[in-house]
């Protein structure tokens, strides 16, 4: 197995001169220089072919005892120069000053035609970033994490991927709950590869500390690798700030990211600013979740219980949030507030314009104006009456047939009713409340000449079939601690095809069942991992 090594971050950006593995304060450095923890008994529980073609490795690579070495952290390729990066970050609307890549280690970046990767291990031991943890990362979250991070990519959602899961052998002390349980669990390792794993964090820290040289450098060295196109644009921009158009891409691509997440039903469940890629790319998967019932309050992250600052519902407000957090610490950079406060402004518009385009297509409308607004938000509303699963409602609304093929809205509600956890009255407030808005839905779709089987394939495309429901990655860490990796397999083939019918999968295809509606790991998640 050969790497095609280019490194440009560890190479380019100033490093921590101190060369030992203490937890401190870096100051005046993007990174640290750390070597990965040699795991006892490293064995690959998966690896993906796809992103192992992405960054120039073959099936026989994947196989190879060099994968497995490389990718469990147990030995340094040659040339190779592991790092964990410096950054900071708002936790909980609170800023928490230093944080970075506690366990998280950069092996490299390598150039695979024409377009570079970064390598990352997740859960490879401990970094000057540690602080009072160990650096390790469990198996039930490194399988989360490793599933998920694929079937984002496949459902068409910004993120970024996972070459390999690798059991290490070794136990690791986790109090799961927090609360006072703490027990062993396996150990692993995830490889993460992405353009890059550059945090609004990142920017922070050197704003937190006043280090506006270095600020410059990382912001310069960001633009020139990874937005080239910000600093050339069009002639009205010509005499904008290279920083601004880097902000403004961030900005959009931020949004787009996370109206994708509105789509799906995936809920984050840690947006701090150090969890926020500046590619606009879903980072970081921990205490996430996806919608079952869909309910704009819905967390699954027990941490954040209390407030759920990170509900679901509320998520493109926290984007904008960190945008804010993000646009501060730029701004010395560019000492004039008006050009930041524009394009956050300009969030809010485009988020309304954007989302319901969303939302509109979700229900077969290609073309929606802010006369559909009522029609899109009653249907929020409606959809929150009485618990109804996100994706086979809109799955099923596909057919729905506009016109007279239907007697009536009875009918309609028939046709969804596998969506709601327990049926309606038909006698009553919700069913006379979906009869109405149904009623509303084919009036508008009868405005429009389009097909029913045309319709139905447009929402297809948009509304997944299958998703990574909580309990399914539950079923499989459940299967693979008791040795058997089948599971990870069959979920991770499903989530490659999300949108298409699958008609060996339909057991996929169904409500969360009763057993997984409390239970730990699949409805409560804590950010312990
Ligand atoms: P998170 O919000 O989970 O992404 O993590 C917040 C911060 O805690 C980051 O700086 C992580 O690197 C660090 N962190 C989380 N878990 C561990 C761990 N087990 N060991 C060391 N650092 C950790
Ligand atoms: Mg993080």
């Amino acid at each position: 197995m050969k790497l095609k090594l280019s490194d440009h971050f560890n190479d380019e950006l100033p490093a921590d001169p101190q060369l030992t593995n203490q937890r401190r304060q870096v100051r005046g450095a993007a990174f640290s220089f750390v070597t990965p923890r040699v795991p006892s008994a490293p064995k690959v529980l998966h690896a993906s072919q796809e992103v192992a073609q992405l960054i120039g490795l073959s099936a026989d690579d994947l196989a190879s005892k060099d994968f497995l070495a490389t990718f469990s952290g147990a030995r340094v390729p040659e040339g190779v120069r592991p790092y964990a990066m410096c950054y900071g970050g708002h936790q909980f609307g609170n800023w928490a000053g230093q944080l970075g890549d506690g366990r998280a280690i950069n092996l490299c970046e390598v150039k695979h035609q024409d377009k570079r990767w970064t390598l990352q291990l997740k859960g490879a031991g401990e970094t000057p970033y540690s602080r009072t943890a160990d650096g390790l990362a469990v198996l039930r979250s490194s399988l989360r994490e490793h599933l998920c991070s694929e079937a984002m990519f496949h459902l068409g959602v910004p993120t970024t991927r996972s070459l390999s899961l690798i059991a290490t052998g070794d136990d690791v002390m986790r109090d799961m709950m927090y609360d006072g349980n703490a027990a062993y669990e396996p150990g692993a390792v995830v490889c993460r590869v992405a353009e890059s794993f550059i945090r609004f964090g990142n920017f922070q820290i050197f704003a937190a500390n006043g280090d506006i040289e270095n600020l410059q450098r990382l912001t310069d060295y960001t633009i020139k690798h990874h937005f080239p196109l910000t600093d050339t644009g069009d002639e009205s921009s010509q005499d904008e700030s290279p920083t601004i158009g880097f902000f403004r891409e961030v900005a959009t691509r931020s949004l787009d990211m996370v109206i994708h997440w509105q789509r799906v039903g995936f809920v984050h469940g840690v947006m701090n600013t150090d969890n926020m890629s500046i590619h606009g790319q879903t980072i970081d998967f921990g205490p996430y979740g996806w919608l079952e019932g869909y309910d704009h309050d819905w967390t699954p992250n027990t941490t954040d219980r209390q407030h759920r600052r990170y509900r679901y519902g509320h998520q493109p407000q926290i984007v904008l949030w960190n945008l804010l957090q993000l646009a501060n610490a730029l701004y010395p950079l560019v000492e004039n507030a008006d050009p930041f406060q524009e394009i956050l402004h300009d969030f809010q518009s485009q988020f309304e314009i954007k989302y319901n385009a969303m939302m509109g297509a979700k229900i077969g409308l290609s073309d929606v104006t802010s006369a559909d607004y009522k029609l899109l938000a009653d249907l929020e509303e409606t959809l929150q009456l009485t618990e109804t699963d996100m994706t086979l409602f809109f799955r099923l609304l596909a057919d729905v047939p506009k016109s007279s093929t239907v007697r009536g809205e009875a009918d309609a509600l028939a046709i969804i009713d596998d969506a709601f956890y327990q049926s309606p009255d038909p006698a009553g407030a919700v069913t006379a409340s979906w009869q109405k808005w149904f009623c509303n839905y084919r009036l508008r779709l009868n405005q429009s000449d389009q097909s029913n089987a045309d319709r139905a394939a447009d929402m297809n495309a948009v509304n997944p079939k299958y998703v990574l429901r909580n309990y399914m990655a539950q079923l499989a860490i459940d299967k693979t601690t008791a040795g058997d990796v089948s599971l990870i397999v069959e979920l991770y083939q499903l989530l490659k095809r999300p949108y298409d019918e699958q008609p060996d999968c339909e057991k996929w295809f169904a409500k969360r069942p009763e057993w997984a509606r409390n239970k730990v790991g699949c409805s409560m998640l804590s950010c312990s991992s």
